[in-house]
């Protein structure tokens, strides 16, 4: 009796093992099967500006109801939570269409930065594997200036309102979704018998926020939803038009939003300055006319894997410089280790009001923002991230941390410098590039420590409800020529160039020679990067005031930038023939000839500059870096210690002392120099390493020279200073008799510089 028993479940175990076989078989087939019918797919990727997740009724049903995008998602596959890389248009989709990180391809900001022309998009590659491209675009934010334009056949950015000189906020030149998709239409119609790649911009969303009627009355009170509503119906006439034309089973289909949108939590009004769930959890749907294994993922994905999913899903290979992962594995069921992680960060509250930048982590369940003040938040149990748990001592808080840092140390290696970036936004480079220790001429970075905008978001608030005052005052008397320089004085504040710009037009349309208007319209041009216009512009200055030096210092400058020096020169000394006395004029003609090499000539015009301005702390940097190149050792030392009284957080000038006196043999006056460094900038590695190099030369110390170096090595753990780190504790460790952690450290230190 047992025995038979034993057989039959022996018969019974067989035959399980087979039917896992025969299934495991198939589903092997049904993915091969179905792979080659998704290399034949065209592709329509549809962005939906400032779209929350929640506010999809297929993600939550509390707040609106949204049919037609429901039964999309009930085709294909849900992910539950997608994590935008930055709450912000145009860095957002310039890492959708590259899949890249902002560390990577460093389009930080709206207006400002232009996408490197290095960075290949999704589009490009899909060209080149002969897809008809187009784009639809609904708002000025990318418009192709910006650069998302390449690899586009077609890339539809006119824009009604874009006419002449006026012009007006980012933010309100857009088309509405309806008209949007009815272009989309036309060319879709045109060229459905070609295999194509077409991407929609929807900006509906975005405040501000204007449904049109039913939409309008039926979310009187909650006008942000009605857009939502609005976007939703009119996807359902686009759907119902790809199926009438037999696209709908032969298209792929992604829609996700660029970030999300605030709506007060956290104080914050839109989107843009902090990284919460509002502002950068974002729908992902994917969708094909046959069904995937998994309808709806729980894992944590990134914008970054949109562009290599597709690909994937086109049988295309992805190149290497990809960051993101292909989504297919999940989609089929069969990716068993995902990381489950995700990057996200703002520096918008940087570049526009000179607070500390934001970055968060995502594992799993928790998030870690990095700010001045940490945040530590467990996301099932606290979604609107109320409670921070972060402890200084916090044992997962430390983790986080540390991988967050590691991760950017690695994803920014070989970043890209948008090249246009140098014309643009300048002050928005200067800060940029004072994390770095970039000895240019033009960039005297200063550290500060910078303030946490949890704390500073009434200030910020603030500032919107003055610009909202002036602007009512000018709806009710648009005659108030004050007024107007008023809101122009805070938009530029606000690095808000190209709204601060059209109000400066807009006094001198009424006041056409008022000379402080003109010159704020010449910074608008130059920060914009708009130099063509700026020269233009600066000539007309000058027919009017053809003796103003500052109209000829600024055509200097102008020049400058473009990097004509010569055009450059002749204006400045132009601008010196009528005032001799010209500091900046004198400095700038200073820096032209460094740049040129002719230090002579420099150092003589740098000179001239401080006679008359003793305290141009510019003028004594340069003369410093320009007597160094020359070998005047000791005049170098003596500029830089006089910058330090007047600049004394300025690390570059510090740094550089330091450098000085080492290589003179006074390593003591260099020791203090290089705390003065490491104090002003903590996140500069270098002067971690002198100074551990320091104590040990001394014998001394030498349990903070090793932590010294731990610390320094932890900023960026590639970076071939780096190697310096690992050199000096490997000799610590050397002295103190540990042979095997001191060769450890020395093949560390190798392993980097090869
Ligand atoms: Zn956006």
């Amino acid at each position: 009796m047992v025995k038979t028993k034993k057989k039959i479940s022996l018969a019974a175990g067989a035959f399980l093992v087979l039917l896992i076989l025969f299934f495991a078989f198939d589903k092997q087939i049904q993915i091969q099967y179905q792979k080659k019918k998704l290399e034949q797919l065209n592709v329509i990727l549809i962005t939906i500006d400032t779209l929350r997740a929640d506010r999809l009724s297929c993600y939550s049903d509390k707040y609106v109801q949204t049919p037609n995008l429901d039964s999309l998602a009930r085709e294909g596959v849900v992910f539950e939570s997608c994590i935008s890389q930055t709450p912000l248009t145009l860095p957002a989709h310039t890492t959708i269409l590259s899949g890249t990180y902002p560390l990577y391809h460093q389009v930080r900001d709206n207006g400002g930065f232009v996408v490197s022309p290095k960075l290949t998009l999704l589009s490009e590659i899909l060209s080149e594997h002969n897809y008809s491209t187009s784009a639809f675009i609904a708002a000025y934010v990318l418009h192709s200036k910006w650069g998302l334009n390449r690899g586009f056949d077609f890339y539809s950015d006119t824009f009604k309102d874009e006419s002449g000189d006026k012009i007006i906020s980012l933010d309100e030149i857009q088309k509405r979704a309806g008209e949007v998709l009815q272009d989309a239409s036309v060319w879709l119609a045109k060229n459905k018998d070609k295999k194509f790649f077409s991407w929609i911009h929807l900006y509906d969303p975005h405040a501000p926020y204007d449904p049109p009627s039913p939409f309008k009355e039926k979310y009187a009170d909650l006008p942000y939803e009605g857009e939502v509503a609005y976007t939703d119906e009119e996807l359902g006439k686009f759907f119902a038009f790809l199926k009438k034309e037999g696209l709908w089973d032969k298209t792929l289909i992604v829609v996700t939003g660029d970030h999300g949108e605030s709506l007060w939590e956290h104080r914050e009004e839109t989107h843009g300055f902090f990284v919460y769930d509002s502002t950068v959890r974002v729908p992902l749907i994917i969708r094909t006319s046959f069904a995937f294994p998994e309808k709806r993922l729980k894992n944590v994905v990134e914008h970054v894997d949109v562009a290599p999913t597709i690909l994937a899903m086109l049988n295309i290979p992805v190149p290497e410089f990809i960051q993101g992962k292909s989504l297919l594995g999940l989609m089929w069921g069969t990716e068993k280790n995902w990381p489950d992680t995700a990057f996200s960060e703002t520096y918008y509250p940087r570049l526009h009001f000179g607070w500390s930048e934001l970055s968060a982590w995502y594992h799993q369940n928790w998030k870690y923002i990095l700010a001045p003040s940490e945040e530590l938040y467990d996301l099932p149990n606290d979604k609107a991230e109320k409670e921070n748990l972060a402890l200084p001592s916090d044992e997962q808080k430390n983790k986080m941390k540390k991988t967050l840092l590691k991760f950017i140390a690695e994803k920014s290696r070989q970043a890209l410098t948008p090249e246009a970036n140098q014309n643009l936004d300048r002050e928005a480079i200067e800060k940029l590039a004072s994390l770095g220790y970039v000895s240019s001429f033009s960039d005297v970075g200063q550290r500060r420590d910078l303030a946490d905008p949890k704390e500073k978001i009434k200030v910020h608030n603030d500032l919107n409800d003055a610009t909202a005052i002036v602007e009512k005052i000018l709806a009710q008397d648009p005659y108030i020529i004050d007024a107007y320089m008023f809101l122009g004085n805070l938009y530029y504040s606000q690095n808000r160039f190209n709204e601060a710009l059209s109000s400066f037009l807009e006094v001198l349309q009424r006041k056409p020679d008022y000379n402080f208007a003109m010159i704020n319209v010449l910074n608008c041009l130059i920060n914009t990067g708009e130099l063509d216009k700026a020269v233009s512009e600066c000539q007309k200055c000058l027919q009017v005031f053809p003796k103003d030096t500052i109209f000829l210092f600024t055509m200097g400058d102008i020049y400058f930038l473009r990097k004509e020096y010569d055009q450059a020169l002749s204006y400045l000394f132009s601008a010196m023939k009528i005032d001799a006395g010209y500091a900046e004029a004198l400095n700038k003609i200073g820096e032209i000839y460094s740049v040129k090499h002719d230090y002579l000539k420099a150092e003589e015009y740098l000179k001239k500059t401080l006679e008359i301005n003793p305290e141009m702390t510019k003028a004594l940097f340069s003369l410093a870096l320009v007597e160094e190149a020359l070998g005047n050792q000791t005049a170098a030392i003596a500029y830089y210690e006089k910058e330090l009284e007047f600049e004394p957080l300025n690390f570059k000038a510090a740094y550089n002392l330091a450098e000085l006196l080492n290589k003179a043999g006074k390593q003591d006056e260099a020791f203090q120099y290089y705390k003065k460094a490491l104090g002003a900038n903590p996140s500069f590695n270098i002067p971690y390493f002198m100074i551990a190099k320091y104590y040990l030369d001394k014998k001394e110390n030498l349990e903070e020279a090793i932590k010294l170096c731990e610390q320094g090595i932890g900023i960026v753990p590639q970076d071939k200073y780096t190697a310096l780190g690992y050199y000096v504790l490997s000799d610590i460790y050397s002295y103190l008799g540990d042979k095997n952690k001191s060769d450890f450290y020395y093949l560390k230190g190798k392993s980097i510089l090869q």
